[in-house]
């Protein structure tokens, strides 16, 4: 691991039960993206950037070194960070359109795919092979001129897969009036209503049984 400067925020440390932007249930990455919308008054993973650096972890999008990388490159280079910050509400946005109205309207579709090709049409850096300390090959991703160029991209290209592999008809908003989860249904029936049965799902059977005892 890099040396870092003592005034970076503890990324990797961050504790597992963050706001429920953090719940990743969405079954895809672009709807768990959605998802860092937080569903009630909680964390936004979009409140600033290094929160949402530290999702983009959470997800798997960066690893542990890159993620400092990039904490880095923003106490540098400020304006960028809130650029790009801005740039990926502006995607959210876009792909949560594109989950609740989707399936249903060509117009949401057109807006969606051009929204995603504006983040592809980056040149956001270049690819390598490297060979790390043990001799074992890494690809690694170098990124070239604006620093945060790249980051939305595997985030739109989870959008991308669910456009070109016809998943929008099995997507879904959680069933609670009170919730703004969105989800991938992979139930054989297509019968998911809940985000999280722990959490939605037993708040609405909590709710049943309260109202058969008051009858
Ligand atoms: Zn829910």
């Amino acid at each position: 691991m890099n040396q870092l400067p003592h005034t970076l925020p503890a990324v990797v440390a961050a504790p597992a039960t963050r706001g429920d932007a953090f719940a990743f249930v969405g079954e895809r990455l672009w709807l768990d993206f959605v998802n860092s919308e937080a569903a009630e008054p909680g964390t936004d993973a979009l409140e600033d950037f290094d929160t949402l650096v530290e999702w983009l972890q959470r997800a798997g999008v960066v690893d542990a070194d890159r993620a400092q990388g990039i904490l880095r490159r923003a106490q540098q280079q400020p304006a960028g960070a809130a650029a790009a910050l801005t740039d990926g509400r502006r995607v959210r946005a876009a792909l949560r359109a594109l989950a609740e109205h989707g399936a249903g309207g060509a117009t949401t579709r057109a807006e969606a795919v051009a929204e995603i090709n504006r983040i592809l049409g980056r040149s956001a850096g270049t690819r390598r092979l490297e060979v790390r300390a043990d001799g074992a090959f890494v690809r690694s991703f170098v990124p070239g001129g604006d620093a945060f160029a790249g980051l939305m991209i595997p985030l739109v290209e989870s959008a991308a897969d669910a456009l070109i592999l016809g998943e929008l008809a099995r997507v879904r908003r959680c069933a609670s009036p009170r919730c703004r989860r969105v989800f991938y249904d992979g139930t054989k029936n297509g019968a998911r209503r809940w985000c999280d049965m722990a959490t939605c799902g037993n708040r609405a059977k909590a709710a049943r049984h309260r109202a058969r005892r008051k009858r």
